[in-house]
């Protein structure tokens, strides 16, 4: 049974600007791995400078909640250097010089695929939440065992202009739903959904034929609706349930894991690939050839973009990830890393902004966590205010300045009051 959720907003798609074109690879000359790839403690490097690596060696194991990190491409370890981060700060590096030779080490393929020994494949080859979040997914795995009766796999992709795990179904439906059989038999749930929205129909189409393989597994078109990708969004749409503010998915036995993931864990798994590359849509009215790469993590946005053909017109604004919550950059020196899932690229036209509330209340009721950001945005800078009006349920999703007709720059400031917020311990 389908449900819905409160809000939300059909923003135009942009989706067919990179749908058209194949998956192309990217050969940077150069990568700066950062060290830092998901959410925990930046990883211990454990390479030298002068040390030739050959692509899937580790360069960084991890100190804490984390995950293991590889190099991308054989070469030699040029530097080890903190850099710009897509993140906004700077991270420790290893910038490896690509030899172009290709030599690669793999993990022996999996014989035994208890749930034990992938949870541990999937630690040992560092894979972590690729739809944006980057949380380590062996710990997520972890947590979800006994706890979660429902397993969802996130094909939603509902952000503009993002097509990368579109053309992922596309290109490799079997392998998505292998990675997905695999979690359902290390978790255990009693239900494992394949959910996608109903715009993404030649995935679609190729999917269905596949599902009769995998007959414990679900496939479930959902009507398109932003943000349908976000976590608590998702499992209400699929079970009906809904976790509380500050609640994790598996308080309701939900556990969510992207496309993206479930192909990494089932390479990993099969052919004792650790996550090394991943596909990035490039894309926005500013660039010349948008479309999808296949990118191995550590190359510069700038080496993705020139890949892209540069831009056309000068870019008004550069977002890691979608337009509706990504990241915006001003220095394409920082690196692809295992959660970017896209390099946005926006003219003036598509990302200017004002500067005055005009009280239409349409940004209350976009709002999918049931917020009232007009008053979040009003009283941005009192954070006894923003507490009583729940800013940290903000799951940053951007419905509300989509939505905004005075073309408020709402979720931009949400982010930066959440942070002063968090650094002033509030
Ligand atoms: S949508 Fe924009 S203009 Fe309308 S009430 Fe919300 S903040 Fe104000
Ligand atoms: S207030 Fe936060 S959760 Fe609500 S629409 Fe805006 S960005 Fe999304």
């Amino acid at each position: 049974m389908k449900h819905t959720f409160f809000g939300g907003v059909h923003p135009s798609g942009g989706k067919e600007l990179s749908l058209a074109a194949d998956i192309r690879p990217v050969e940077p000359r150069r990568v700066a791995i950062p060290l830092l790839q998901h959410i925990g403690a930046a990883c211990r490097c454990v390479v030298s400078v002068g040390d030739s690596v050959s692509l899937g060696d580790v360069i960084g194991v991890p100190t804490g909640l984390g995950a293991a990190i590889h190099a991308s491409v054989s070469g030699t370890v040029r530097t080890i250097e903190e850099r710009p981060h897509v993140g906004g700060t700077l991270v420790e590096s290893v910038v490896i010089e690509n030899d172009f030779c290709g030599h690669t080490r793999l993990l022996p393929p999996l014989a035994d695929r208890s749930g034990e020994t992938v949870m541990q494949r999937i630690a040992e080859a560092g894979i972590v939440g690729m739809g944006g979040a980057a949380f380590p997914t062996a710990v997520k795995v972890q947590g979800a065992v006994g706890k979660a009766d429902t397993l969802i796999a996130n094909g939603c992709e509902c952000e503009p202009y993002l097509t990368a795990d579109d053309v992922l179904l596309t290109t490799a439906p079997r392998q998505v739903l292998r990675g997905l059989e695999l979690l359902r038999r290390a978790i255990g749930p009693k239900r494992a959904v394949l959910a996608v929205e109903d715009n993404k129909k030649t995935a679609i189409e190729g999917l269905r034929p596949c599902m009769a393989d995998f007959p414990d597994i679900e496939l479930c078109i959902l009507p398109t609706r932003y943000p349908q990708g976000s976590e608590k969004q998702l499992i209400r749409a699929v079970t009906g349930r809904e976790a509380a503010a500050g609640e994790l998915p598996v308080s309701v036995g939900c556990a969510v894991f992207n496309v993206s993931t479930c192909a990494a864990i089932c390479a990993a798994v099969e052919e004792g690939r650790p996550l090394t590359q991943r596909i990035v849509t490039v894309s926005g009215e500013a660039v010349a050839r948008p479309g999808n790469y296949r990118v191995p993590l550590g190359t510069s946005f700038r080496d993705l973009l020139e890949a892209a053909g540069g831009l056309q017109v000068t870019a008004h604004r550069v977002v890691s990830g979608g337009p509706m919550m990504g990241l915006s950059q001003t220095d394409l020196s920082v690196a692809v890393v295992k959660a970017t899932n896209a390099v946005t690229c926006l003219t003036q036209q598509q990302s200017g902004t004002g500067d005055r509330c005009i009280r239409c209340g349409r940004c209350v009721a976009a709002c999918p966590m049931y917020l009232q950001p007009l008053y979040l945005y009003r009283f941005d800078d009192r954070p006894r205010e923003l507490r009583r009006l729940h800013l940290t349920d903000c799951i940053e999703c951007g419905c509300c300045s989509y939505i905004c007709p005075a073309r408020l720059p709402l979720t931009e400031r949400f982010r930066a009051a959440k942070r002063r917020m968090k650094e002033a311990g509030a």
